[in-house]
């Protein structure tokens, strides 16, 4: 059986790692959280995202709006907290509801505050191979893999999903000098994806397509990490049919208790670099 790679356990340890450095600053870093309508799951990621805030000493400044917010209001609002000193990272939980537009939104921020790291300027960096702050996600991944020590360098490593939330930021992020991997992008237009992720001795599924990764997809003795969250029936399922794959796979992530954890970890961690880099600007 397939070592299971717990993301509970390196969630943990990045935000042991965050409370001893915030707890060595003169000052609370602060995350403003911006948050329109009343969809449940949105509600839910926030109040998650407030706790664990709390929990490392991070300030949480919490905005609750109506849908019924013009867009303009919207970017007051965010044009507002990137002039607040108090507030050093800016997370808009997406997607926005009706007719408002996500990306103007996220372009109003300030790139030093974008925690997230889903503005195009930190996407550009990303691209450039310059320092900035990283997608949530794709940090995570590499985050588990650094945690168990998985070799990235050299590692051929398939991606399925080629959002610029997850599959595109991460296909950059392994292949940048560093992490090494030699990284192929697979979607909906893949022709026999199984031969595709079957040369992966590192496979990410992140295509929101349940049980999408059966035991025909991998390689035995690679490595399985499972972005996927989808709501069905039987509850949270990945997109890796995980009792299927678990035998073949030398390591793999669970859902839920994998990459979810490390989502919410790694805003924490981005929210220090952006305080620490903000402060210490002249
Ligand atoms: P998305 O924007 O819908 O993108 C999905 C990608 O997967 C697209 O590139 C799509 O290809 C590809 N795809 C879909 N079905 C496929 C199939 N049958 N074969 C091959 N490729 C396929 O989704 P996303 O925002 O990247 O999210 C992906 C999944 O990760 C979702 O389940 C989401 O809930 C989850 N997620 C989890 C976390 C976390 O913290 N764990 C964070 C973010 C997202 P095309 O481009 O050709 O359409």
């Amino acid at each position: 059986m397939g070592q299971v790679l717990d993301g509970k356990t390196v969630a943990q340890a990045v935000k042991d790692e965050v409370a001893a450095a915030v707890a060595g600053l003169a000052y609370r870093p602060g995350l403003a959280t911006v948050l329109v309508g009343d969809d449940p799951a949105s509600h839910s990621y926030v109040r998650g995202k407030r706790r664990d805030a709390a929990e490392v000493g991070i300030e949480s400044i919490h905005h609750e709006i109506d849908a019924s917010v013009g867009q303009d209001e919207l970017i007051a609002l965010v044009k507002s907290l990137n002039a607040d000193d108090s507030v050093d990272g800016i997370l808009l939980q997406l997607p926005l509801p009706g007719d408002l537009d996500g990306e103007a939104t996220v372009e109003a921020i300030d790139p030093a505050k974008d925690v997230d790291g889903l503005h195009p300027f930190s996407l550009g960096k990303l691209m450039l191979g310059r320092p900035g702050l990283r997608p949530c996600t794709p940090s995570g991944v590499l985050r588990i893999l650094d945690h168990y020590g998985i070799e990235t360098a050299g590692a051929r490593a398939v991606i399925v999903g080629r959002s610029f939330l997850v599959g595109r930021p991460l296909a950059m992020m392994l292949s940048e000098r560093g992490a090494d991997s030699t990284v192929s992008v697979a979607h909906s237009r893949t022709e026999d994806l199984p031969a595709v992720t079957r040369a992966a001795d590192i496979l990410v599924a992140a295509a929101g397509s349940p049980g999408l990764i059966g035991a025909n997809h991998v390689r035995p003795g690679a490595t399985v990490i499972d972005v996927g969250v989808n709501r069905t029936e039987d509850g949270l399922v990945g997109d890796v049919d995980f009792d299927a794959v678990v035998d073949i796979a030398g390591a793999i992530t669970p859902v839920p208790g994998g990459v979810g954890p490390m989502t919410r970890a790694m805003l924490l961690s981005n929210t220090l670099r952006a305080a620490e880099a903000r402060r210490a600007a002249p």
